[in-house]
């Protein structure tokens, strides 16, 4: 039994894009809530994200802006099954149309209630940006202005020229944090929720949590209901497992690590109440963001969307900015046996098929019927493993010289690189560079001939300029100068897109198809729907914190 030590209407787990919104609305509309949040900072991934917010259906700025949308074209657009990516995956197929529907509903007021609680829209019309997977027809996408907050990447705002201009997870996540201040929620950082408590008998009730604080235990009850917003699942290894047994240890350089973890916390204590998982095809389908090339190199956290800077509060977990990739002709990927893959320069999917056939008709097979099915070759090439019975890839090494040092800028030291970590490393020759490749992920030795021939071959393509294994257009540079260079450049894993089951009112549903009393989820630990990001999380948000506080005590 849980010994209560405080205790709110309602208790919200996680600061982020859900988590926040549904705390001020449930404290606005009149719960007192108590916030709890694992880290010693509030924002989640929302904070470091690019804070590109695909809201419509009517927003104030489609209006303003002469963009004729509505929540039925929101619904159509999110669940039009023919709308696939160039690799054959289809984004909305496997929708929930009950959640859809909620969210077609809510995105215009999400959108007027985030403006009303100080978040500062860039004023210009609501663009394409993030392609179709979040428009398709009609834009809306919205761009919060990082406005003088200093930024979590760097310590510092942005520059002041371009602080109305300059879109961020900053700019949409601090005005948030002071509007939860304002309207009351107590905010308790460094509370890790463990357990979630469900009535035994009777109306089998959620009534609270319990949390970790710097190593005691503490129980909170929660008179109306418990809100799971704890970000997803993709940094639990186990779990991202049961969807794509390829996502073994190796793959560490989680975007929006280290800043908040998705350690599958909340799903997996909802699931110990007797929550269900929901529309788990969205989280195994290749989408063009959720495993993705990194963009810096020789680093843990390469992703290409996030740089981080010395200044950041959060350096000494960063540990090394990364080497930013301008140009992949300087480099060569190879795997943990020193062997090419693919085509360096190659990027990957990032749009689907929305648009590309006239006349478009939604939801039509026609939309569908000339897409083959090609697997991301990337992503699968690095994933695809040694031959040695492992299911992951391992690390992939980037391997360069001296002359791509110059030709890029770089400065191969820390803090630009993780040495100590052992995700860079550096040597005379070739030979000896495959031998200082020792570290926890590189679970067998790179032959030092492997990568020397591998070079060989290489350097024999640029001579003829021809690239005869992997067609990288016309190979540019020889890796031939001394020193030689091998950075971590193994790839990123992104979005969480599968968790539990809920409904349109964001209650947690079991496995019995029954709501679970008092118990509500949004954002990346919710499933059912396959969106990329702040939209969805903003929006459940709102709805969780509506319904959670008129639950009766
Ligand atoms: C680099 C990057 C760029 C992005 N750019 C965009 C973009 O431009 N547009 C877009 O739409 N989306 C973007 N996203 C995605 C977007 O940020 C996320 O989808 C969104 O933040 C998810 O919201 P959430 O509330 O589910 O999780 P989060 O925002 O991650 O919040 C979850 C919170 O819960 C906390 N938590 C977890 N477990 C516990 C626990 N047991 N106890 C207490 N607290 C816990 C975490 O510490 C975290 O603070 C980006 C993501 C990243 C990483």
């Amino acid at each position: 039994m849980p010994d209560w030590q405080c205790e709110a209407d309602v208790v919200v787990i996680g600061s982020g894009a859900t988590g926040l919104p549904a705390a001020i609305v449930a404290r606005e509309a009149g719960a007192s809530v108590i916030l709890v949040e694992a880290q010693p900072h509030i924002g989640g991934h929302a904070m470091v994200s690019g804070g590109n917010v695909a809201l419509g259906g009517g927003t104030s700025a489609q209006k303003k802006y002469g963009i004729v949308d509505s929540p039925d074209l929101v619904f159509q657009d999110l669940t039009d099954w023919s709308v696939v990516e160039p690799n054959g995956f289809p984004d909305y197929r496997y929708n929930d149309r009950e959640i859809i529907r909620a969210f077609a509903d809510y995105s215009a007021p999400t959108y007027e209630w985030l403006a009303a609680h100080g978040v500062m829209f860039i004023d210009a019309p609501p663009d394409k940006r993030g392609g179709n997977a979040v428009g398709n027809s009609v834009p809306r996408e919205n761009h919060p202005a990082v406005m003088d907050w200093a930024m979590v990447q760097t310590g510092k705002p942005a520059r002041l020229e371009t602080q109305a201009t300059r879109c961020s997870g900053n700019g949409l996540m601090r005005p948030l944090e002071a509007a939860a201040y304002k309207a009351g929620v107590e905010i308790m950082l460094e509370h890790k929720m463990t357990a979630i408590h469900r009535e035994a008998t009777g109306r089998r009730r959620v009534t609270g949590i319990t949390v970790e604080h710097r190593g005691a235990a503490l129980d909170i009850r929660a008179r109306k209901a418990v809100i799971v917003a704890t970000g997803g699942s993709t940094g639990n290894i186990e779990f991202r497992r049961m969807f794509d047994p390829r996502l073994t240890e190796e793959y560490c350089g989680l975007a929006g690590m280290p800043w908040s973890d998705q350690d599958a916390s909340g799903e997996i204590a909802a699931m110990a109440v007797g929550a269900s998982l929901w529309g788990l095809y969205n989280q195994t389908g290749e989408f063009g963001s959720g495993i993705t090339k990194p963009g810096s190199i020789g680093c843990q956290y390469g992703y290409c969307h996030l740089h981080w800077g010395t200044g950041s509060p959060i350096f000494d977990r960063i540990r090394a900015t990364g080497l930013a990739v301008k140009d992949w002709q300087d480099l060569i990927l190879v795997n943990m046996l020193g062997q090419r893959f693919y085509d360096e320069t190659s990027g990957q999917f990032t749009a689907n098929n929305h648009g590309s056939i006239d006349p478009y008709v939604p939801n039509d097979w026609r939309n569908a019927s000339d897409i083959a099915y090609k697997p991301n070759n990337l992503i699968n090439a690095a994933m695809a493993g040694i031959g040695d019975g492992h299911n992951g890839g391992g690390p992939i090494w980037a391997i360069f010289d001296a002359d791509a040092v110059a030709r890029e800028e770089w400065k191969p030291a820390p803090p630009y690189v993780d040495i100590d970590g052992g995700f860079f490393f550096s040597a005379p020759s070739l030979a000896e560079l495959a031998q200082k490749i020792v570290m926890k992920y590189q679970r067998v030795a790179m032959p030092p001939q492997a990568l020397e021939e591998t070079v060989k071959r290489y350097n024999g393509f640029v001579d003829a300029g021809r690239d005869a294994d992997f067609a990288k257009p016309k190979p540019l540079h020889k890796i031939a100068k001394a020193p030689f260079y091998a950075a971590w450049a193994t790839p990123v894993i992104h979005d969480t897109r599968a968790g539990l089951r809920i409904n349109a009112r964001t209650q947690v549903v079991d496995m019995n198809g029954k709501v679970i009393p008092g118990l509500y989820c949004g954002g990346e630990s919710a499933g059912g729907f396959s969106l990329h990001g702040l939209a969805r999380a903003a929006c459940q948000g709102v709805i969780a914190g509506q319904n959670a506080a008129s639950e009766e005590s």
